[in-house]
């Protein structure tokens, strides 16, 4: 994977700002040429052509909002700066009500194969209260439009914690499984200081960890029922349609990242862009990657890669390991035979990876991976 290299654009431009959102986004649609204009200088710049572009991801803010003569132009960009003749996904992000018929010709003419909606939940009242803009029958019609535009690989997001009830987030769950839908991905509500549900939740989340835990292997079992085979945490998907782009970070691949708080990986280099879209624009580009890049040394990068790799259903390949870090996977990590003695981590061939039962503790299990060997 280390060869094949993804791209990832941020657009953060939203109608209005959700409930719950800590991303990098800004409702001021007047900045959208200024910041296209510096995203198409930033491409110019930092672009590589002998690098084989294999997957390409939009994600926002809301792509689907802007306006259409810059997504265009940006494909354009894009095409002529890298070598795209390998794409096999191409990504955009859409919320319902943006996800016009004309949105939709643009991104099927410009090559885009996978749409992912943010749905979040199907019921209205969940929805109105976290700020979403749209409601379940505006995302039942966005979905028709993207199958009748030959959009067959479509994602819904679901967001798990959210203030309903348990019944309300099951019947989410449920609900979008009876649908043509080939991924869900399923999120956990992170309340983030700041935000206006923080506000209004007092900063308490509607379900105790141990309530969440439950409501995620339930619906984690309705999804398996119906063929959405989970294969990361967060991620499921029928056979054949995990997300490629995902899956390239969770093998420590390689990728450009371009736009406001995007951050890249190109070769042993890790960079992040100024978070906010004022702070990007008013950084010239020429020094965009200035003071905002890091050196991942082999053994940081062998640790990420154990590190994404066992959020993922498969596991770690133990031979990848070493063939990438010229390590053993046992001996790197000196606490993974415990860890495996008691059962937190199971051997499989020549893959390691987390059981299912343990799923849901995947991040306590990695801190332990991690820690218990640098104390
Ligand atoms: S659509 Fe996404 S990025 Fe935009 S405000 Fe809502 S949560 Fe934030």
């Amino acid at each position: 994977m280390k060869d094949n290299y993804s791209i990832y654009v941020h657009i953060p431009f939203c109608k209005a700002r959700c409930g719950y959102c800590a991303f990098s986004s800004c409702t001021d649609f007047d900045l959208q040429k200024r910041y296209f204009d510096k995203l198409f200088e930033e491409v110019d710049r930092y672009s590589d052509r002998s690098k084989k572009i294999y997957t390409l991801y939009l994600g926002g803010g809301t792509p689907s909002a802007v306006s259409i003569r810059y997504l265009d132009a940006l494909f354009a960009r894009l095409d002529n700066r890298f070598d795209l003749s390998q794409l096999v996904e191409a990504t955009a992000e859409c919320n319902p009500e943006s996800a016009t018929e004309e949105l939709l010709d643009c991104l099927k003419s410009n090559g885009v194969n996978r749409v992912s909606f943010g749905l979040q939940s199907v019921n209205d009242r969940t929805l109105k209260f976290i700020g979403r803009l749209h409601g379940y029958g505006d995302f039942l019609r966005a979905l028709d439009r993207a199958r009748a535009h030959g959009f067959g690989n479509v994602n819904a997001d679901l967001i798990l914690g959210l203030p309903e009830t348990r019944a309300d987030f099951l019947h989410s769950v449920q609900t979008v499984c009876d649908l043509p839908l080939r991924h869900v991905s399923l999120y956990a509500l992170e309340l983030h200081e700041g935000t206006t549900l923080y506000a209004r939740l007092q900063g308490q989340s509607p379900f105790s960890d141990d309530e969440q835990a439950d409501m995620y292997g339930e619906a984690a079992e309705i999804l398996a029922a119906k063929g959405f085979d989970r294969y990361e945490i967060s991620n499921f998907a029928h056979k054949g349609s995990e997300c490629k782009h995902n899956l390239n970070y969770w093998r420590e691949g390689r990728y450009f990242a371009f736009g406001a708080a995007a951050s890249g990986f190109v070769g042993d280099v890790r960079y992040t862009n100024p978070w906010s879209v004022s702070e990007y624009l008013a950084c010239p580009t020429e020094t965009l990657r200035d003071g905002a890049t890091e050196y991942v040394s082999r053994e940081e990068q062998a640790n990420e890669f154990a590190m994404l790799g066992l959020r993922l259903e498969s596991g770690v390949s133990l031979s990848e390991f070493a063939e990438r870090y010229g390590a053993d996977f046992r001996s790197f990590f000196k606490s993974a035979d415990r860890l495996i003695a008691e059962g937190y981590l199971v051997t499989d061939g020549d893959r390691l990876r987390v059981p299912a039962d343990k799923f849901y503790v995947v991040n306590s299990i990695l801190a332990e991976l991690w820690h218990s060997d640098r104390d």
